[in-house]
């Protein structure tokens, strides 16, 4: 049974200019410019997680509403919390990498596509080489919802292979990333843009695991959490889901959150060093991280405040880091895509002595095997 606060009618907000769109926007991006955030939340209550559901979907009832019939789940969340360690350093490993496409985005596609089936979407486009897009294709070929994406051409095979198993539309687009993001834009003015990125649903989805982590800490949150960050789709929602369960005085404080960036291309680090007031405009550069190979993070903005906030740091890691944190990885057991292994080997800049540390292993070695 519903009660008086849960939201019945979704409405998204830009945060810059205040104008508010329903739900069914095709709108993916505030005329001004802002990037679209929902204009009410849920609030996080104890007494209403469906403990049975051994999936994201026990949060259902903080989730944003969707029918029964059009939830579109292939059993994703709800993810193993084990003991690991590197430098020394004793954390807790989420594994993320175990979810139903191979990484975290599963969250929050599982919520982005349920409302699409809701709202009647009958086709989709995207623009991403990886994750994203396979999480994407899995889910629309679940709800039987045409998916297009335009890729790079120089996107690598692996990870494309898995996006048209799906049976998903892959458009190669020449040149740099951002004309894929472009071209995917341009169709989106007849089709709906399903953005990771953009689509602030997305974030109702990644918050799920702030709350699972309290679940699973017997109603704590860690002292930290590390992430490896691109667009920080997985740290917004983790700061969501901490501050609702803060909110409902389940929490006493927030965990401190901290991005870590691969040095070769490190936009959130340069302005966190040196408080730029703007994005700056640095280049892609190379590096084997190559889910969080982000120039331009559009919710930046968010990010630093909830780094700030939080207590958190923007750290950065190199390359022969991140390759060695891998491996030390898979010596533990624990096989992970070298994107993933970012974070882990961010812990090696933490102030640390007994403190309670979490780490999404955000996407699978055999992904991307190296
Ligand atoms: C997408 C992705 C990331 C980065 O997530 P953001 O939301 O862009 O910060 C990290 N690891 C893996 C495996 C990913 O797929
Ligand atoms: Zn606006």
């Amino acid at each position: 049974m519903r009660k008086d606060h849960t939201i019945n009618v979704m409405n998204f907000r830009c945060p810059d200019c205040g104008q508010e769109f329903p739900a069914a926007t095709r709108q993916w991006r505030c005329p001004c410019g802002g990037v679209l955030e929902l204009s009410e939340r849920s609030r996080f209550e104890r007494d209403r997680i469906e403990t049975k559901i051994s999936t994201l979907w026990r949060y259902r009832a903080m989730l944003p509403p969707v029918k029964t019939e059009n939830i579109v789940s292939l059993g994703e969340g709800w993810t193993p919390l084990v003991p690991a360690q590197a430098y020394g350093i004793e954390f807790l490993a989420k594994l993320e990498f175990l979810a139903p496409t191979g990484s975290f985005k599963d969250r929050g596609t599982t919520v982005l596509v349920s409302l699409l089936k809701e709202l009647g979407v009958r086709e989709v486009v995207e623009d991403s080489s990886g994750n994203a897009a396979a999480s994407l294709a899995a889910y629309c070929a679940r709800a039987q919802i045409q998916c297009r994406i335009f890729v790079p051409a120089s996107a690598s095979p692996a990870k494309l292979k898995q996006i048209r198993a799906y049976g998903a539309e892959l458009i190669p687009v020449e040149g740099p990333r951002e004309n894929a993001s472009q071209a995917a834009q341009h169709a989106a003015q007849v089709s709906y843009y399903a953005s990771h990125v953009y689509s602030p649903l997305i974030l109702e989805g990644t918050k799920t695991i702030a709350y699972e982590i309290w679940e699973q800490l017997d109603g704590h949150a860690p002292d930290a959490m590390l992430f490896p960050t691109g667009h920080g789709t997985l740290l917004l929602g983790a700061y969501y889901g901490f501050r609702d369960l803060l909110e409902a005085q389940l929490i006493d404080r927030m965990p401190a959150l901290y991005a870590v960036q691969s040095e070769a291309c490190a936009p959130l680090y340069r302005i966190y060093i040196e408080n730029l007031a703007e994005l700056p405009d640095i280049p892609q550069g190379e590096t084997v991280a190559e889910g969080i190979r982000i120039r331009r993070p559009v919710r930046w903005k968010a990010i630093m405040r909830a780094i700030r906030e939080t207590g958190g740091r923007v750290v950065t890691v190199n390359e022969s880091e991140i390759l060695s944190a891998q491996r030390d990885l898979a010596r533990q057991g624990l096989y992970v895509e070298l994107t993933s292994a970012v974070a882990v080997a961010g812990l090696k800049a933490l102030p640390h002595g007994g403190e309670r540390l979490v780490v999404p292993l955000t996407g699978s070695g055999l992904k991307a095997p190296f």
